[in-house]
């Protein structure tokens, strides 16, 4: 086992992995940046080491600012947690180019993972299912286009290869729209993700968004553990989260998760990884693969009692998995509510100091966040202050605990979205379970205010 691991990340994530450490026994390495200088975990950690301004271009994502501050606290390796350079293959080329082991896939599995035509060609090989839609990138013709849309069937969206967090789509609904509408993708792909290269997919009307979390050693060991219903987002981004997906035939998930690991097992992967699927009528549509660990975990570890950070840290230093895939049980349900910074109905950021943090308790009950009363919110960063996680034996148990804990919770000085999550914890629909990508969409619309 590692010494010494430096965190390249801040947050509730940076604390999360620097409970993995303690428990492991390896000592946590916090890089931060001025805005986070005061903040608890980086206080509580052995060493912290100041990589530049608030602005995260000059601080958590500034590789050189990062691996001189593992050179200069001999660290070992070094976890990138997710957002900022966890899914950037360059840095974690450079990581290891300097003798540091990246806690992570290989830089090729991230490169290949990062383009999506090449990912979704590499599912192919491996035989997952994936949405129908254009054998790699669009050309150029335009007639090859329209005939590419007419095979596919309207409507399509035209995503951009190199797209991510949401952005980079366009949904197009007839012929007329169509040449015009993939010249706007591609110039804005150019221009966000510096690769203009864009595929077409057909566009499906009501899927829900269905993932499989996996891990592999370097022995080639994987295994899945099980699934995560995502489907309540509101622009693409997630909101609330939940294991096992309400409603979904076991034996389907087995067949999706099988899969997911031969494609694993195929391409060499190792640490953890998500296989990311639309699911309507019945049947898997492979959309990309994240090669990091998700804000979303908490669920999975919760109706599984796995520890998925601590199992990223050991398989990086060359440990087998500590489990086979029979030994994986999968136990009650598990419900994640995001808690972020902002108007929980407008949307708006609302940064600064939380004057009042109550947490709640319980039985099931988990909170990963790295906030507490007088913690000042900086607003160089994404909003999301924590995690809100329950267990129950049941999804009504879940619920019913997700409650109580929205209830007990206290943030005063600053806006956040606790307000939307205590209503859709008593909406009908999604009591019911099993509603689709853009249930959220349209109930938010229904109840503008
Ligand atoms: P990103 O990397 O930006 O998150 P994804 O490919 O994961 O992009 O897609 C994000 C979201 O966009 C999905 O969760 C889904 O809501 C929507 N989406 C993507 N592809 C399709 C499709 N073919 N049909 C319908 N919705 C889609």
């Amino acid at each position: 086992m590692f010494k010494k691991i430096l965190i390249a990340n801040r947050g509730e994530i940076a604390l999360r992995i620097q409970r993995a450490c303690r428990e492991l026994g390896v000592k946590a390495v916090m890089v931060y940046s001025e805005a986070d200088r005061d903040a608890k975990y980086v206080r509580l950690a052995e060493e912290a080491v100041c990589i530049g301004p608030a602005a995260s271009n000059l601080s958590y994502l500034n590789m050189p600012a990062i691996i001189s501050a593992a050179e200069v606290t001999d660290a070992e390796a070094i976890h990138p947690g997710y957002g900022f350079l966890s899914e950037n293959a360059d840095f974690a080329e450079r990581v290891e180019k300097s003798g540091f082991q990246f806690i992570g896939p290989t830089p090729e599995s991230i490169r290949l993972m990062g383009d999506k035509v090449s990912a979704k060609q590499a599912m192919i090989r491996a035989g997952v299912p994936c949405v129908p839609g254009s054998e790699g990138e669009l050309p150029d013709d335009p007639t090859q286009i329209r005939r590419i849309a007419k095979t596919v069937g309207y409507p399509v969206i035209i995503k951009a290869a190199g797209g991510g967090g949401g952005r980079g789509m366009r949904v197009v609904h007839t012929e007329a729209a169509l040449i015009n509408a993939v010249a706007m993708t591609k110039a804005e792909a150019g221009a966000a993700f510096g690769n203009p290269a864009v595929y077409m997919e057909k566009f499906l009307q009501n899927p829900r968004h269905i993932e499989i979390q996996i891990l592999a050693d370097t022995f080639k060991n994987a295994v899945y553990l099980g699934e995560r219903d995502c489907s309540m987002q509101r622009r693409h981004q997630k909101i609330l989260e939940e294991a096992p997906a309400p409603g979904i035939n076991r034996k389907l998930i087995e067949r999706i998760g099988e899969r997911c690991v031969t494609a694993c097992k195929k391409m060499g992967y190792r640490g953890a990884g998500t296989f990311e699927f639309l699911y309507e009528a019945g049947e898997f549509y492979f959309i990309e693969m994240n090669t990091r660990v998700q804000v979303e975990h908490p669920v999975t570890e919760m109706i599984t009692g796995i520890d998925i950070v601590k199992t990223q840290i050991m398989v990086a230093a060359g440990e087998k998995l500590p489990f086979t895939q029979r030994q994986i049980t999968i136990s009650g349900h598990a419900i994640e509510c995001r808690i972020n910074a902002e108007d929980p109905y407008k949307f708006t950021p609302s940064p600064g100091r939380i004057t009042t943090w109550h947490a709640p308790g319980g039985p099931g009950v988990r909170v990963d966040s790295h906030i507490y009363t007088n913690y000042f919110v900086p607003p160089n960063y994404d909003s999301m202050i924590g995690k809100l996680i329950v267990h129950g034996d049941t999804r009504e148990q879940a619920l019913a605990r997700m409650r109580t804990a929205l209830l007990e919770t206290a943030v005063e000085g600053i806006n956040t979205n606790i307000p939307l999550h205590r209503e859709l914890m008593v909406d009908a629909k999604f009591m019911a379970g099993g509603t689709n990508i853009h249930y959220l969409e349209h109930w938010l619309e229904q109840h503008k205010r």
